[in-house]
């Protein structure tokens, strides 16, 4: 079965983050090594200094590099601050040692969750640093609950550093409407299907119907000029948007998780498409491991494989 059921993936998801678990987890050094062996086809390390040696050599390999510092959902003013400053520390060492790139992070990560105007202020403070260092600010996009804070503080901040870009969820019935407001002529947009569980009445389920939203908003963002982030692992979907004209957009480029599929990576780089590999580190990549089987339960094979052959 490729795909769990809607139940299934919200209650592995609520596993992953209940911090009874992850303590017990972390008080058995087997398991815990075991788990870390699996995460590491996923996550590029703990610290940073690891993600940034993984992303010069995908660099010097040809690829564009978004890097996330995993966390979501951050409930202390204290934590979001930290955030904020690892993704600033990120954000400065990509800019200085010349690798350019991204930095991708969620709003719950660095104040959503504690107050609107925290978030804000540390999306203003990153987007000053990647105004200073020319480095693109990737907003991610979270459960539909919070779709209308994220997209306000988006609006607040582009309208003073152009260089912040937002992720837009094919799957939820509203996003047409959010993107004829938002596409504008150099918007940076990232069009994803959607990885979190919706109710049919916000959104659709993987389908046809989804693949052809996806290909009409990616339609829409060519005619506005944008620069377009086209982030599936779809090859069927990689497919017909091909087929679409590119010509009107003011960049377009395949973006990909690292570790999911890297034999699509080489095979697209190689036929020449603009390709950029999504690196994630942190402490928190239990959680994102476990993102990763709850939207492809293969994975957990996978994930197996590896704990017992690493
Ligand atoms: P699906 O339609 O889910 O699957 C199609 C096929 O792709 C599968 O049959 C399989 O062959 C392959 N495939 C898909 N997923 C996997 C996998 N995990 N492992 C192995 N093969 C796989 N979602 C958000 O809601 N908000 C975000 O901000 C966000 N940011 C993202 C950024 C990037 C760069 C990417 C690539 C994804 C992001 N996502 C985000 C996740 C996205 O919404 C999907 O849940 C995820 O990409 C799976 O959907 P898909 O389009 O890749 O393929």
């Amino acid at each position: 079965e490729q795909r769990l059921t809607a139940g299934a993936a919200a209650a592995l998801k609520a596993i992953a983050r209940r911090p009874d678990i992850k303590m017990h987890i972390e008080q058995e050094p087997q398991l815990y090594t075991l788990l870390q062996r699996a995460a590491a086809r996923y996550v590029t390390g703990e610290q940073r200094p690891q993600a940034l040696a993984v992303a010069h050599q995908l660099h010097d390999e040809g690829y564009a590099v978004s890097l996330e510092y995993i966390g979501e959902n951050t409930v202390s003013a204290a934590a979001c601050q930290q955030a904020t400053a690892e993704l600033a520390g990120v954000l400065t060492e990509l800019g200085e040692q010349g690798i350019g790139g991204r930095v991708s992070f969620d709003l719950s990560h660095i104040g959503l969750l504690v107050d609107r105007e925290l978030a804000l202020a540390h999306l203003l403070q990153l987007g000053e640093l990647a105004h200073t260092y020319g480095i693109e600010l990737f907003i991610s996009m979270e459960e539909s609950a919070k779709t209308e804070a994220i997209l306000q503080l988006y609006r607040q901040a582009v309208a003073v550093y152009p260089l912040i870009g937002i992720t837009l969820q094919a799957h939820l019935h509203r996003t047409w409407a959010d993107a004829a407001v938002l596409l504008t002529k150099d918007t940076r947009v990232r069009f994803v299907k959607g990885a979190y569980e919706e109710p049919d009445t916000l959104a659709l389920s993987r389908s046809a119907e989804l693949d052809d939203r996806y290909v009409t908003l990616f339609e829409l963002a060519v005619q506005r000029g944008c620069r377009i982030s086209l982030a599936t692992h779809d090859e069927t979907l990689i497919d017909r948007l091909r087929l679409s004209s590119w010509q009107g957009a003011a960049s377009v480029e395949l973006e990909l998780l690292y570790g999911i599929r890297p034999e699509l990576c080489v095979r697209l780089r190689e036929q020449g498409y603009p390709v950029r590999v999504y690196l994630t580190y942190g402490q928190e990549w239990y959680l994102y491991l476990c993102h990763r089987i709850a939207e492809y339960p293969p994975n957990l094979y996978q994930a197996l494989i590896d704990m017992v052959g690493g």
